[in-house]
């Protein structure tokens, strides 16, 4: 049995990420009618400056987190990968549960974290951006990458666009002026993440990069991406 198609596809690589990249945007779509789901691909247990805190204990508590923040954004099911933290690879198996998901839910978008960020960047959030590339087009798309899917009434399926947040080269923006308050509860739900800083400090970074985002516009607060179609 296959579930509802879903319009979009968020793949996240860790927890709290996608809410750093596309929560208001999530929110925003939540509020016009479209059927959000998102992918957590690592269980986000490396996450952590207290050596107390044992990695099984966090990654549950992670996942409860995720649930909460999902939950307060209307995005309708939650996939958890389990993924181990700062293990992310570009593997076969890796590129397959993204293929399954990709026709299982058959989404016309497909947002994650963008894989060509220079310099310093997350080696997760790099390998999950070039893996859900690669799972977009030509896998997911093409009848032959995998036939034992097709025997299992999983068909190709053609995304219609993919942004990707954080990007160096944002082509991109969304006005989130209205979804900011709730892109910012969403966030706090993230508590392990996010309690050692000041709260207010995150809220004020975060409105400071929400209207840089949405600089030289007609709103106020923006999410910006890259965003690819596939044309092909
Ligand atoms: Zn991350």
């Amino acid at each position: 049995m296959l579930p509802d198609p879903a319009d979009v596809l968020v793949v996240t690589p860790h927890p709290d990420d996608a809410e750093f990249g596309v929560a208001g945007t999530v929110a925003r779509w939540v509020n016009e009618g479209r059927q959000v789901v998102y992918v957590v691909c690592t269980n986000g247990d490396k996450g952590t400056d207290d050596p107390d805190m044992k990695p099984g204990r966090l990654a549950s508590i992670r996942e409860q987190e995720q649930l909460a923040a999902a939950k307060l954004l209307g995005v309708r099911e939650v996939v958890f990968l389990r993924h181990s933290d700062q293990a992310l690879e570009d593997t076969p198996e890796f590129r397959k549960q993204l293929v399954r998901l990709i026709r299982m839910y058959r989404p016309e978008t497909v947002v994650t974290a963008d894989p060509y960020r220079r310099y310093l960047w997350h080696r997760d959030h790099r390998i999950a951006g070039q893996v859900t590339l690669d799972a977009v087009f030509p896998y997911a798309r093409d009848y032959h990458s995998y036939p034992e899917f097709i025997m299992h009434g999983l068909e190709p399926h053609k995304v219609k666009e993919v942004l990707l947040w954080a990007s160096d080269d944002p082509n991109y923006c969304l006005d989130i002026t209205d979804y900011f308050d709730v892109k910012l509860e969403a966030l706090k739900c993230h508590r392990s993440q996010v309690d050692n800083i000041p709260w207010d400090m995150v809220a004020s970074w975060l409105r400071e990069r929400c209207a840089e985002m949405a600089a030289g516009r007609d709103f106020e607060l923006g999410e910006a991406f890259h965003r690819a179609e596939v044309l092909y």
